[in-house]
C-alpha cells in the first residue's frame, strides 16, 4: 500500500488531497536543502505578491524550527567552502536585495547565529524592485546598508545587473548582466563575489558558461528540489519559501524537498 492510498483510507479525499499536496510519503532528501526567500516583511492587502513575502513572525518560527531540529543557517559559500559537515545545514538565500533583509532578516538571523546569502540587482541599489508590476515597489537595499550586511558576515551575491532574463541576451548584455554585476559589487564590498542568481530563474548552457566565466563558484536555479551534492555547482536547486506556506509546508519543503505550489 503506498502513502496516497494510505491517507485515502485514513482521510477518504481530504486524504487524497493532503498527501498529494505534500508528498510527504517521499523519502527524506539527501544532500544540504537550499531554501529560496525574497522578502521578510507584512503582507500588503491583496497584493499578489504575498507569496513572496514571509511575515517577520513566520520568519523566526521558520528559524526556531530549524535550529530545533538541530540545523544551521548558512550562506552559500560556506556549503562551497565545506561541502560535508558533521551538523545539518540549511543555504538561506534571499533573492532580489529588498531592504527587509537588513531590517527584518539580519536580527533574527544573528540572534540564531546563522548566516545566509543575499543576491542583490546590482545596477538598482537603493531602488525598487521595478520589474513587478507593483506600484509602490519593494525598496531595495543600499548600497551602503549592503555593506552592512557584508561587515556582519551575510554574503552578498549578485542576481544580474538589472533582472532581465538572461536567454535572450546578446553576448554583450549577457556579460553584462553576469560579469559586469560581479564587477560592480565587488567594487562595492571591496571583496570577492562568487555566487550568483539567475533572475526569474532562467538560464541555459550559455547562460551557465557565462556565470562560470566570469568567476562566480556556484549559481541557484528556482527549479524546486534539494541537490544531492555539489556536481553541479551552476544549477543548484532550491526550496521555495513562500509567504503563504504553513508551518507544514515549511517542515516538509525543508526535509522532503517539496514545494507547496
Ligand atoms: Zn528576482
Amino acid at each position: 500500500m503506498n502513502g496516497a492510498f494510505l491517507a485515502a483510507g485514513l482521510g477518504g479525499a481530504a486524504g487524497v488531497g493532503f498527501s498529494l499536496r505534500f508528498s510527504w510519503w517521499r523519502p527524506r532528501r539527501p544532500g544540504t536543502p537550499v531554501l529560496m526567500y525574497h522578502q521578510v516583511g507584512p503582507h500588503r492587502p491583496g497584493s499578489a505578491l504575498n507569496r513572496w513575502r514571509v511575515p517577520e513572525k513566520d520568519f523566526l518560527w521558520q528559524l526556531d524550527a530549524l535550529a530545533r531540529r538541530g540545523y544551521r543557517g548558512i550562506a552559500l559559500r560556506d556549503l562551497l567552502d565545506t561541502p560535508s559537515a558533521q551538523t545539518r545545514r540549511a543555504v538561506l538565500t534571499f533573492d532580489d536585495g529588498y531592504r527587509g533583509a537588513l531590517e527584518r532578516a539580519l536580527p533574527a538571523l544573528l540572534s540564531h547565529g546563522f548566516s545566509a546569502t543575499v543576491f542583490v540587482v546590482a545596477d538598482k541599489t537603493g531602488g525598487v524592485n521595478d520589474w513587478d508590476a507593483e506600484t509602490p515597489g519593494e525598496p531595495l537595499l543600499s548600497a551602503d546598508e549592503i555593506r552592512t550586511l557584508h561587515a556582519a558576515g551575510v554574503e552578498i551575491g549578485s542576481h544580474g545587473a538589472t533582472h532581465r532574463p538572461l536567454t535572450g541576451l546578446s553576448g554583450d548584455e549577457l556579460h553584462r548582466e553576469v560579469a559586469g554585476s560581479r564587477d560592480t559589487l565587488e567594487r562595492l564590498l571591496g571583496a570577492p563575489v562568487t555566487s550568483f542568481c539567475y533572475p526569474y530563474g532562467d538560464f541555459d548552457d550559455r547562460v551557465v558558461e557565462a556565470a562560470r566565466a566570469a568567476g562566480y563558484r556556484a549559481a541557484t536555479v528556482i527549479r524546486g528540489g534539494i541537490s544531492p551534492d555539489l556536481s553541479d555547482p551552476f544549477r543548484l536547486k532550491r526550496v521555495s519559501v513562500r509567504g503563504t506556506n504553513t508551518r507544514l509546508d515549511f517542515t516538509l519543503a525543508l526535509t522532503r524537498g517539496r514545494s507547496r505550489l
